[in-house]
């Protein structure tokens, strides 16, 4: 057998595109434009790029880009500063802090300080909270992605065995609470798990949230499942050539999709919706906040 690949990167370019549709109508009918700001401090070259890919699709998406690049000193001070200006600032409805944030910053000061309703990416403890709870909330792009793309596969996941593997506050928790929400039966492993190939087996749905090159195998899949692979580990790829790297999951690509379902590949799975999400919060952001409907299929 070998499993059906899901195309993240086609799914991603359509929920851009239902984004895009969303922001014409709200501008024609509503003269709404939602507004998103990504706040980078310091160099971080892979951050340099995740934050021009998101610019780069907010303003391809129809909306209002703003992009605060500020220098690794940067004192605290003044960071919340800029933060209580865009949570003021009624043009933008959508703050994103580009992490990791260098060490003499307070990390969770500061997402904690981004106004709730503009937290897109549901970092903020109020958010966290709510979806803890099962009530409405941003929820983290990179789980909300994942869902996305496992309602597109199932229809319906009530009753599926799901497991998570990798408890991040980022990705594995909220992952494993919106499987739950969906009526999913969850558990979530992680490096102190015993058995986990075993537990493993057992899932429906396996999602890999781990940051480990190729760990989970295809014999730790059960015939069938559906796997989401959020990894994105860099390995050195000497067939490309001296010193060069290539891109791979938390799943080992060729052993799982010979016992899968359904799989994600890396890169063009999960990573696409990821941004893709960025922009779905941002426009459902800016519809609660104007007390419009939310656009449907694009939340939680
Ligand atoms: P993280 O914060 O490092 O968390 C990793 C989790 O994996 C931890 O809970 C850890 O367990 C668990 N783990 C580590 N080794 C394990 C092992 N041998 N067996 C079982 N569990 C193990 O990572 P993250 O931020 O969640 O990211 C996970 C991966 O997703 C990374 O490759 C990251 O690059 C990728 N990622 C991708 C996207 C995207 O857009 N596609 C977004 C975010 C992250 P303990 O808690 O016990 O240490």
């Amino acid at each position: 057998m070998s499993a059906d690949i899901i195309d993240g990167k086609a799914f991603a370019a359509d929920v851009r595109a239902r984004v895009g549709d969303h922001v014409a109508r709200l501008k024609s009918e509503h003269g709404l434009t939602p507004g998103l700001a990504v706040v980078l401090v310091g160099e971080d070259p892979a951050s340099q790029v995740y934050v021009r890919n998101k610019g780069k699709q907010t303003v391809e998406a129809g909306m209002h880009s703003v992009e605060h690049k500020l220098e690794a000193d940067t004192s605290e001070a003044d960071l919340l500063k800029l933060i209580d200006d865009l949570n003021n600032d009624p043009a933008i409805h959508g703050i994103l802090v580009q992490l990791p944030l260098p060490d003499h910053l307070n990390e969770d000061l500061v997402i904690n300080s981004i106004a709730p309703e503009k937290d897109v990416d549901g970092f903020h403890i109020s958010n966290v909270g709510l979806l803890g709870t099962g009530q409405k909330s941003m929820v983290p792009c990179t789980p909300l992605g994942c869902l996305m793309l496992l309602r597109d596969r199932h229809g319906s996941l009530s009753g599926l065995n799901a497991v998570v593997v990798g408890r991040s506050n980022i990705v594995g928790k909220p992952m494993a609470n919106l499987l739950l929400r969906d009526s999913c039966t969850v558990t979530i492993a992680h490096s102190r798990t015993k058995d986990i190939e075993e537990l493993c087996r057992r899932a429906d749905i396996l999602v890999a949230a781990v940051g480990r090159p190729q760990m989970i195998t295809g014999d730790w899949v059960k015939p069938g499942a559906t796997v989401i692979d959020v990894g994105i580990n860099r390995i050195p790829a000497p067939e490309r050539g001296e010193g060069k790297m290539r891109l791979v999951g938390d799943v080992d690509f060729d052993s799982a999709k010979e016992v899968a379902g359904a799989l994600t590949p890396v890169p063009g799975g999960v990573g696409p919706m990821t941004i893709a999400c960025l922009l779905a919060n941002t426009l459902t952001a800016c519809c609660r906040s104007n007390g419009l409907p939310e656009p449907e299929g694009l939340t939680a």
